[in-house]
């Protein structure tokens, strides 16, 4: 297996695995391993403890030192089901100057270039190191980087700057919003509707909980957004929920209510301040239901926390980026990434990859060949940087 495969031959590999979120990576990880040692690079895997069927991957090229750029994706893709997909989504299939494929988009395109870097490096005479960090469930709320991230300072000497190659259209994306997510329960106590007063209805107490994040958004909305803020669409922290259950007949009070708010925060608020203002809200609204029912409650776990990337002064990895790419325009997008993650262990981060970002998570995702090549030109461009 030595030979060396092209970006193409590698994303089509890459796409073979169905790394969907629910399930296995590590028959992807064995080949990125077994590939990578072909050519005699090690690679070092992260075996997440709580679920044996996933793990990370990363390696190192060049000097045994710090300061290396670091390339970022993430292994996991999201579902196919229910999808009216024309082609195999787990089969690359060329067609009108695009590649099909679930992930070819978002982000296994990347991924394919980043060891395909990592294996030029290693063949070149880099006197800068190049490393390489596939993650996984990303596509869950992020929730695989941060482990990796303790885990690659633990092992490899720690790189400076890092380009996570979501889709950007190989524009430099040097800001996004942080995220956190709840799953509220409401536990209310049945009754006959007609005798509704003694009884707590999870439904109708979920309502001012919602109505307040009706509240806080119109109040976000109306006030004047900071400098920072101002570049986002929207500039202004956003409260959301997405999905609600609950109740059981009309003529029952209802006994459960289940919701999931989010809240997308613009760099300079911070998640605990977001939270803490909501779970005072869920205070007052079970004070006010135990006083029907000493036994109704409303239980709270956060499902998501993901923080901002916040644009760098003078940012090492942006300086990177924008020299390889020549772009010089500013862009933050609203979702997150795992560049915050990377830039909250301490790392200069940047998002910089092939493809756009409205194709992701699509039926027929695809990435133009034409921005497959551009992200090739961008590691050829890097690995002369390296060089020096
Ligand atoms: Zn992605």
């Amino acid at each position: 297996m030595s030979n060396r495969l092209t970006p193409l031959e590698i994303m089509t590999k890459l796409i073979s695995f169905p790394t969907v979120s629910r399930d296995t990576n590590l028959p992807l990880v064995e080949w990125v391993e077994g590939y990578l040692d072909s050519h005699g690079i090690k690679s070092h895997r992260w075996p997440d403890p709580d679920q044996p069927h996933k793990a990370a991957l990363f390696a190192h090229v060049g000097p045994w030192e710090e300061g290396a750029v670091v390339l970022s994706g993430h292994t996991d893709v999201v579902p196919v089901d229910g999808q009216p997909w024309d082609t195999d989504p787990f089969v690359v299939t060329e067609k009108d100057g695009k590649y099909f494929g679930r992930g070819t988009c978002d982000m296994k395109g990347f991924d394919a270039l980043a060891i395909w870097a990592l294996v030029e490096a290693q063949y070149a005479d880099v006197k800068r190191p190049l490393q390489l960090a596939l993650s996984f469930d990303e596509e869950i709320g992020c929730t695989g980087a941060p482990p990796m991230i303790v885990a690659m300072q633990d092992v490899l000497p720690k790189g400076s700057a890092v380009v996570v190659g979501e889709p950007s259209m190989m524009q430099a994306v040097t800001g996004h919003k942080g995220g956190i997510g709840f799953d509220t329960h409401i536990v209310g106590f049945e009754v006959h509707s007609s005798i509704m007063h003694t009884g707590v209805n999870a439904i109708m107490e979920a309502a001012p909980l919602i109505d307040w994040a009706n509240d806080q958004n119109a109040q976000n909305m109306a006030a004047e957004p900071s400098d920072i803020a101002a570049i986002f669409d929207p500039p202004w922290t956003t409260c959301h929920v997405g999905m609600i259950q609950g109740g059981t007949a009309h003529n029952i009070t209802a006994k459960d209510c289940r919701f999931m708010m989010d809240f997308r925060m613009v760099p300079g608020e911070a998640a605990s301040q977001w939270e803490s203002a909501y779970l005072q809200e869920v205070r007052k609204a079970e004070e006010r239901m135990q006083k029907v029912h000493p036994e109704a409650r409303i239980e709270i776990s956060q499902n998501f926390a993901v923080p901002a990337l916040v644009p760098e002064q003078d940012g090492e990895a942006e300086a990177l980026v924008r020299s390889l790419t020549g772009d010089n325009a500013t862009h933050v997008v609203s979702y997150g990434t795992e560049a915050g993650q990377f830039q909250e262990a301490g790392y200069s981060a940047v998002i910089c990859g092939p493809g756009d970002i409205a194709q992701a998570h699509q039926p027929n995702e695809f990435i133009t060949i034409a921005q497959f090549n551009e992200g090739q030109k961008f590691m050829e461009r890097l690995l002369e940087k390296l060089a020096g």
